[in-house]
Protein backbone atom coordinates (compact mmCIF):
# COMPACT_ATOMS: atom_id res chain seq x y z
CA UNK A 1 0.00 0.00 0.00
CA UNK A 2 1.05 3.65 -0.83
CA UNK A 3 0.13 6.05 0.55
CA UNK A 4 1.66 9.88 -1.18
CA UNK A 5 2.01 13.73 0.52
CA UNK A 6 -1.39 15.31 0.44
CA UNK A 7 -1.22 18.80 -0.08
CA UNK A 8 -4.78 19.16 -1.32
CA UNK A 9 -6.84 22.13 -0.32
CA UNK A 10 -10.17 20.06 0.39
CA UNK A 11 -11.07 17.71 0.90
CA UNK A 12 -8.18 16.20 2.28
CA UNK A 13 -6.35 14.10 4.10
CA UNK A 14 -7.47 12.12 7.31
CA UNK A 15 -5.06 10.59 9.45
CA UNK A 16 -3.96 7.21 8.07
CA UNK A 17 -4.78 5.25 11.58
CA UNK A 18 -8.58 7.02 11.12
CA UNK A 19 -8.64 5.37 7.49
CA UNK A 20 -7.57 1.88 9.21
CA UNK A 21 -9.91 2.02 11.96
CA UNK A 22 -13.15 2.68 9.70
CA UNK A 23 -11.76 0.18 7.42
CA UNK A 24 -11.62 -2.44 9.95
CA UNK A 25 -15.05 -1.94 11.37
CA UNK A 26 -17.02 -1.04 8.15
CA UNK A 27 -18.44 -4.47 7.85
CA UNK A 28 -18.80 -4.95 11.45
CA UNK A 29 -19.26 -2.14 14.00
CA UNK A 30 -19.68 -2.75 17.48
CA UNK A 31 -20.30 -6.77 17.10
CA UNK A 32 -23.50 -5.54 15.46
CA UNK A 33 -22.01 -7.22 11.98
CA UNK A 34 -23.19 -4.24 10.13
CA UNK A 35 -21.68 -1.08 9.71
CA UNK A 36 -22.66 2.36 11.50
CA UNK A 37 -23.66 3.75 8.23
CA UNK A 38 -26.56 0.88 7.75
CA UNK A 39 -28.24 1.54 10.96
CA UNK A 40 -30.37 3.94 12.56
CA UNK A 41 -29.77 7.21 13.67
CA UNK A 42 -31.88 6.25 16.77
CA UNK A 43 -29.91 3.61 18.08
CA UNK A 44 -28.30 4.05 21.16
CA UNK A 45 -24.79 3.68 20.13
CA UNK A 46 -25.17 5.83 17.53
CA UNK A 47 -26.29 8.31 19.37
CA UNK A 48 -24.00 8.01 21.94
CA UNK A 49 -20.77 8.34 19.36
CA UNK A 50 -22.72 12.03 18.34
CA UNK A 51 -22.50 12.45 21.94
CA UNK A 52 -18.64 11.36 22.16
CA UNK A 53 -17.78 13.62 19.24
CA UNK A 54 -19.61 16.69 20.89
CA UNK A 55 -17.90 16.24 24.23
CA UNK A 56 -14.61 15.89 22.35
CA UNK A 57 -14.71 18.67 20.33
CA UNK A 58 -16.04 20.46 23.67
CA UNK A 59 -12.83 19.08 25.60
CA UNK A 60 -10.22 19.77 22.81
CA UNK A 61 -11.18 23.30 21.89
CA UNK A 62 -12.43 24.08 25.97
CA UNK A 63 -16.28 25.41 24.66
CA UNK A 64 -17.74 27.25 27.73
CA UNK A 65 -21.03 25.62 28.29
CA UNK A 66 -22.97 28.38 27.26
CA UNK A 67 -22.25 27.34 23.50
CA UNK A 68 -24.04 24.92 21.53
CA UNK A 69 -21.62 22.27 19.71
CA UNK A 70 -23.94 21.40 16.28
CA UNK A 71 -23.01 19.21 13.36
CA UNK A 72 -24.69 20.37 10.44
CA UNK A 73 -25.25 19.98 6.98
CA UNK A 74 -24.66 22.11 3.86
CA UNK A 75 -21.28 23.14 3.89
CA UNK A 76 -19.56 26.63 5.54
CA UNK A 77 -21.17 27.89 2.37
CA UNK A 78 -24.80 27.53 3.53
CA UNK A 79 -23.64 29.02 6.96
CA UNK A 80 -22.07 32.52 4.76
CA UNK A 81 -26.68 32.42 4.15
CA UNK A 82 -28.11 30.96 7.49
CA UNK A 83 -25.78 32.54 10.27
CA UNK A 84 -27.66 35.98 9.41
CA UNK A 85 -31.05 34.58 9.87
CA UNK A 86 -29.84 32.43 12.88
CA UNK A 87 -28.81 35.53 14.66
CA UNK A 88 -31.49 37.99 13.80
CA UNK A 89 -29.07 40.24 12.11
CA UNK A 90 -29.89 43.37 10.28
CA UNK A 91 -26.57 44.79 9.93
CA UNK A 92 -23.29 43.06 9.83
CA UNK A 93 -19.70 44.23 9.64
CA UNK A 94 -16.95 42.09 7.54
CA UNK A 95 -13.44 42.00 7.93
CA UNK A 96 -12.44 40.89 3.83
CA UNK A 97 -8.92 38.75 3.84
CA UNK A 98 -9.66 36.86 0.17
CA UNK A 99 -11.92 35.07 -1.34
CA UNK A 100 -13.59 33.22 1.49
CA UNK A 101 -14.89 36.87 3.53
CA UNK A 102 -16.30 37.79 -0.58
CA UNK A 103 -18.47 35.05 -0.08
CA UNK A 104 -19.82 35.55 3.07
CA UNK A 105 -20.62 39.02 2.31
CA UNK A 106 -22.35 37.89 -0.65
CA UNK A 107 -24.54 35.53 1.12
CA UNK A 108 -25.16 38.10 4.27
CA UNK A 109 -26.07 40.85 2.13
CA UNK A 110 -28.95 38.68 1.20
CA UNK A 111 -30.53 38.98 4.94
CA UNK A 112 -28.76 42.14 5.80
CA UNK A 113 -27.05 45.43 5.17
CA UNK A 114 -23.27 45.11 5.35
CA UNK A 115 -20.36 47.17 5.92
CA UNK A 116 -16.68 45.88 4.87
CA UNK A 117 -13.39 46.84 5.80
CA UNK A 118 -10.73 45.25 3.05
CA UNK A 119 -10.16 44.74 -0.67
CA UNK A 120 -7.94 42.97 -2.81
CA UNK A 121 -5.12 42.22 -3.31
CA UNK A 122 -5.19 40.18 -0.29
CA UNK A 123 -1.53 40.23 0.90
CA UNK A 124 -2.43 41.47 4.58
CA UNK A 125 -4.86 41.82 7.28
CA UNK A 126 -6.56 45.37 6.61
CA UNK A 127 -6.73 47.54 10.30
CA UNK A 128 -10.04 47.18 11.79
CA UNK A 129 -10.99 50.51 14.06
CA UNK A 130 -13.78 49.72 16.71
CA UNK A 131 -16.66 48.14 15.07
CA UNK A 132 -20.33 49.75 16.50
CA UNK A 133 -23.79 49.28 15.68
CA UNK A 134 -23.93 46.35 14.03
CA UNK A 135 -25.39 42.64 15.05
CA UNK A 136 -22.02 40.94 14.69
CA UNK A 137 -18.11 41.35 13.39
CA UNK A 138 -17.76 38.44 10.53
CA UNK A 139 -14.09 37.13 9.69
CA UNK A 140 -12.18 34.16 8.11
CA UNK A 141 -9.86 33.21 10.53
CA UNK A 142 -7.58 31.68 7.75
CA UNK A 143 -8.13 32.19 3.67
CA UNK A 144 -7.60 29.28 2.56
CA UNK A 145 -6.97 30.70 -1.23
CA UNK A 146 -5.11 33.51 -0.79
CA UNK A 147 -3.15 32.22 2.13
CA UNK A 148 -4.43 34.89 4.71
CA UNK A 149 -4.28 34.22 8.69
CA UNK A 150 -5.82 36.67 10.99
CA UNK A 151 -3.86 36.41 13.74
CA UNK A 152 -6.00 38.15 16.62
CA UNK A 153 -9.43 39.63 15.98
CA UNK A 154 -9.15 41.36 19.49
CA UNK A 155 -12.05 42.31 21.55
CA UNK A 156 -15.11 43.70 20.12
CA UNK A 157 -18.25 45.58 21.43
CA UNK A 158 -20.62 43.08 18.94
CA UNK A 159 -20.88 39.32 19.04
CA UNK A 160 -17.86 37.72 16.95
CA UNK A 161 -18.37 35.09 14.46
CA UNK A 162 -15.68 33.10 12.98
CA UNK A 163 -15.13 31.20 9.39
CA UNK A 164 -12.51 29.03 10.70
CA UNK A 165 -13.17 26.28 7.88
CA UNK A 166 -9.59 25.84 7.12
CA UNK A 167 -7.86 26.10 10.60
CA UNK A 168 -10.32 24.57 13.08
CA UNK A 169 -8.57 22.46 15.62
CA UNK A 170 -5.15 23.71 14.31
CA UNK A 171 -4.91 25.87 17.25
CA UNK A 172 -6.56 26.69 20.51
CA UNK A 173 -9.59 29.13 20.07
CA UNK A 174 -10.06 31.97 22.51
CA UNK A 175 -13.84 32.30 23.42
CA UNK A 176 -13.75 35.93 24.83
CA UNK A 177 -13.14 36.92 21.51
CA UNK A 178 -15.63 34.86 19.80
CA UNK A 179 -19.63 34.43 19.78
CA UNK A 180 -19.47 31.83 17.11
CA UNK A 181 -17.26 29.77 15.19
CA UNK A 182 -17.81 27.23 12.13
CA UNK A 183 -16.54 25.21 9.80
CA UNK A 184 -16.81 22.85 7.28
CA UNK A 185 -15.57 19.26 8.22
CA UNK A 186 -13.25 18.43 5.35
CA UNK A 187 -9.88 20.02 6.06
CA UNK A 188 -8.61 19.46 9.67
CA UNK A 189 -11.65 17.22 10.59
CA UNK A 190 -13.24 14.58 8.74
CA UNK A 191 -15.05 14.18 5.46
CA UNK A 192 -17.16 16.98 3.73
CA UNK A 193 -20.63 16.34 4.26
CA UNK A 194 -20.74 17.43 7.70
CA UNK A 195 -20.53 21.61 9.08
CA UNK A 196 -19.25 22.23 12.73
CA UNK A 197 -20.82 25.18 14.08
CA UNK A 198 -20.31 26.06 17.70
CA UNK A 199 -22.79 28.94 18.98
CA UNK A 200 -23.25 30.72 21.95
CA UNK A 201 -26.89 30.27 23.02
CA UNK A 202 -27.92 33.16 24.09
CA UNK A 203 -27.50 35.03 20.10
CA UNK A 204 -29.72 32.21 18.45
CA UNK A 205 -33.01 33.33 17.33
CA UNK A 206 -36.07 31.71 18.72
CA UNK A 207 -38.05 32.27 15.44
CA UNK A 208 -35.83 31.60 12.44
CA UNK A 209 -38.74 30.68 9.98
CA UNK A 210 -35.74 28.16 8.86
CA UNK A 211 -36.95 24.77 8.45
CA UNK A 212 -36.21 22.75 11.40
CA UNK A 213 -32.60 21.56 9.92
CA UNK A 214 -30.99 25.08 9.41
CA UNK A 215 -32.29 26.23 12.98
CA UNK A 216 -29.77 26.26 15.07
CA UNK A 217 -31.92 26.39 18.15
CA UNK A 218 -33.95 23.72 17.32
CA UNK A 219 -30.83 21.78 16.01
CA UNK A 220 -28.67 22.13 19.48
CA UNK A 221 -32.76 21.08 21.14
CA UNK A 222 -32.29 17.85 18.85
CA UNK A 223 -28.83 17.26 19.68
CA UNK A 224 -27.91 17.66 15.92
CA UNK A 225 -30.73 15.03 15.23
CA UNK A 226 -33.88 16.88 14.21
CA UNK A 227 -33.53 14.80 10.98
CA UNK A 228 -31.27 12.08 9.80
CA UNK A 229 -27.90 13.83 10.20
CA UNK A 230 -24.72 12.89 8.06
CA UNK A 231 -23.92 9.71 10.69
CA UNK A 232 -20.72 8.01 8.48
CA UNK A 233 -18.89 11.88 8.87
CA UNK A 234 -19.68 12.25 12.36
CA UNK A 235 -18.24 9.29 12.93
CA UNK A 236 -15.13 9.68 11.22
CA UNK A 237 -14.94 12.75 12.99
CA UNK A 238 -15.21 11.85 16.52
CA UNK A 239 -12.11 9.06 15.63
CA UNK A 240 -9.77 12.14 13.94
CA UNK A 241 -10.66 13.41 17.20
CA UNK A 242 -9.77 10.68 19.21
CA UNK A 243 -6.75 11.10 17.20
CA UNK A 244 -6.31 14.53 17.79
CA UNK A 245 -6.45 13.98 21.61
CA UNK A 246 -3.82 10.85 21.48
CA UNK A 247 -1.42 13.46 19.49
CA UNK A 248 -1.12 16.06 22.18
CA UNK A 249 -3.92 17.97 21.68
CA UNK A 250 -5.12 20.98 19.65
CA UNK A 251 -1.38 22.87 21.12
CA UNK A 252 0.46 19.82 19.31
CA UNK A 253 -1.30 20.53 16.40
CA UNK A 254 -0.18 24.22 16.17
CA UNK A 255 3.09 23.63 16.91
CA UNK A 256 3.28 21.59 14.27
CA UNK A 257 2.05 23.55 11.94
CA UNK A 258 3.96 26.44 13.25
CA UNK A 259 7.24 24.33 12.35
CA UNK A 260 5.74 23.18 8.84
CA UNK A 261 4.68 26.27 7.52
CA UNK A 262 7.68 27.94 8.61
CA UNK A 263 10.20 25.50 6.88
CA UNK A 264 8.01 26.15 3.53
CA UNK A 265 8.14 29.99 3.66
CA UNK A 266 11.80 29.75 4.58
CA UNK A 267 12.21 27.87 1.43
CA UNK A 268 10.11 29.83 -0.50
CA UNK A 269 11.93 33.32 0.58
CA UNK A 270 15.56 32.41 0.25
CA UNK A 271 14.52 31.57 -3.38
CA UNK A 272 14.55 33.67 -6.56
CA UNK A 273 12.43 31.20 -8.10
CA UNK A 274 9.67 30.78 -5.61
CA UNK A 275 7.52 33.95 -4.36
CA UNK A 276 4.75 34.50 -1.62
CA UNK A 277 3.01 37.80 -1.79
CA UNK A 278 1.24 37.74 1.68
CA UNK A 279 3.10 39.71 4.79
CA UNK A 280 4.80 37.59 6.76
CA UNK A 281 2.70 38.83 10.12
CA UNK A 282 -0.19 37.53 7.90
CA UNK A 283 1.11 34.22 6.46
CA UNK A 284 -1.77 31.32 6.86
CA UNK A 285 -0.09 28.07 8.37
CA UNK A 286 -2.49 26.02 6.45
CA UNK A 287 -2.15 26.60 2.82
CA UNK A 288 1.06 28.40 1.65
CA UNK A 289 0.51 29.88 -2.10
CA UNK A 290 3.27 30.22 -3.82
CA UNK A 291 4.50 31.20 -7.61
CA UNK A 292 7.27 30.23 -9.88
CA UNK A 293 9.40 32.90 -11.65
CA UNK A 294 7.82 31.44 -14.62
CA UNK A 295 4.45 31.10 -14.82
CA UNK A 296 5.03 28.43 -18.12
CA UNK A 297 6.64 25.66 -15.52
CA UNK A 298 3.44 24.99 -13.12
CA UNK A 299 2.06 21.81 -15.06
CA UNK A 300 5.43 20.50 -15.38
CA UNK A 301 6.21 21.59 -11.59
CA UNK A 302 2.79 19.52 -10.42
CA UNK A 303 3.62 17.07 -12.85
CA UNK A 304 6.99 16.34 -11.48
CA UNK A 305 5.64 16.77 -8.17
CA UNK A 306 2.98 14.12 -8.16
CA UNK A 307 5.91 11.87 -10.09
CA UNK A 308 7.65 12.27 -6.57
CA UNK A 309 4.65 11.78 -4.42
CA UNK A 310 3.68 14.82 -3.29
CA UNK A 311 0.46 15.22 -4.91
CA UNK A 312 -2.14 18.38 -5.70
CA UNK A 313 -0.31 21.48 -5.15
CA UNK A 314 -1.95 22.98 -7.91
CA UNK A 315 -2.94 26.31 -7.08
CA UNK A 316 -6.80 27.52 -6.99
CA UNK A 317 -8.26 28.23 -10.25
CA UNK A 318 -9.03 31.90 -9.81
CA UNK A 319 -5.60 32.79 -8.36
CA UNK A 320 -3.23 30.08 -10.58
CA UNK A 321 0.39 29.20 -9.31
CA UNK A 322 0.77 26.54 -6.42
CA UNK A 323 -0.53 25.94 -3.48
CA UNK A 324 0.55 23.43 -0.39
CA UNK A 325 -2.09 23.11 2.49
CA UNK A 326 -0.74 22.11 5.43
CA UNK A 327 -3.30 20.52 7.41
CA UNK A 328 -3.06 18.55 10.66
CA UNK A 329 -3.33 14.85 9.09
CA UNK A 330 0.18 16.08 6.76
CA UNK A 331 2.67 13.60 8.27
CA UNK A 332 5.88 15.89 9.28
CA UNK A 333 8.14 14.41 6.45
CA UNK A 334 5.83 15.83 3.84
CA UNK A 335 7.45 19.47 3.90
CA UNK A 336 10.83 18.28 3.95
CA UNK A 337 9.93 16.49 0.82
CA UNK A 338 8.57 18.93 -0.53
CA UNK A 339 11.47 21.74 0.12
CA UNK A 340 13.81 18.80 -1.33
CA UNK A 341 11.96 18.56 -4.58
CA UNK A 342 11.27 22.16 -5.09
CA UNK A 343 15.33 22.85 -4.52
CA UNK A 344 16.04 20.11 -7.46
CA UNK A 345 12.88 21.63 -9.65
CA UNK A 346 14.85 24.96 -9.58
CA UNK A 347 17.90 24.16 -9.80
CA UNK A 348 16.95 22.05 -13.18
CA UNK A 349 14.44 24.75 -14.12
CA UNK A 350 15.58 28.10 -12.51
N1 LIG B 1 -14.76 29.04 4.02
C1 LIG B 1 -13.48 28.68 3.81
C2 LIG B 1 -12.39 29.40 4.53
C3 LIG B 1 -13.19 27.62 2.94
O1 LIG B 1 -11.92 27.25 2.72
C4 LIG B 1 -14.24 26.94 2.28
C5 LIG B 1 -14.01 25.79 1.34
N2 LIG B 1 -12.80 25.64 0.80
C6 LIG B 1 -15.54 27.37 2.51
C7 LIG B 1 -15.77 28.41 3.39
C8 LIG B 1 -16.71 26.72 1.83
O2 LIG B 1 -16.87 25.47 2.36
P1 LIG B 1 -17.94 24.42 1.80
O3 LIG B 1 -17.43 23.94 0.50
O4 LIG B 1 -17.95 23.39 2.89
O5 LIG B 1 -19.23 25.13 1.68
Amino acid sequence: MKRTFNFSAGPAGLPTRVLEQAQSELLDWKGLGTSVMEISHRDKRVVAMFESAQARVRSLLAVPDDYAVLFLQGGATAMFDLIPVNLGARRIHVLNTGAWSEKAIKGAQKHAQVEVTGQAPYTDVPELGPVAGVDYLHYCHNETIHGVRVGDIGRHAVPVVCDASSSIFAEPIDWTQHDLVYGGAQKNLGPSGVTLVIAKRRLLSADTGLAGVFDFAKQDAADSMVNTPPVFGVYLIEKVLEWIEDEGGVDAMQQRSIDRAEALYHAIDQSDFYSNPVAPHARSRMNVPFLLADPALEDRFAQQAEQAGLMFLKGHRSVGGMRASLYNALPMQAVPALVQFMSEFEAKNG
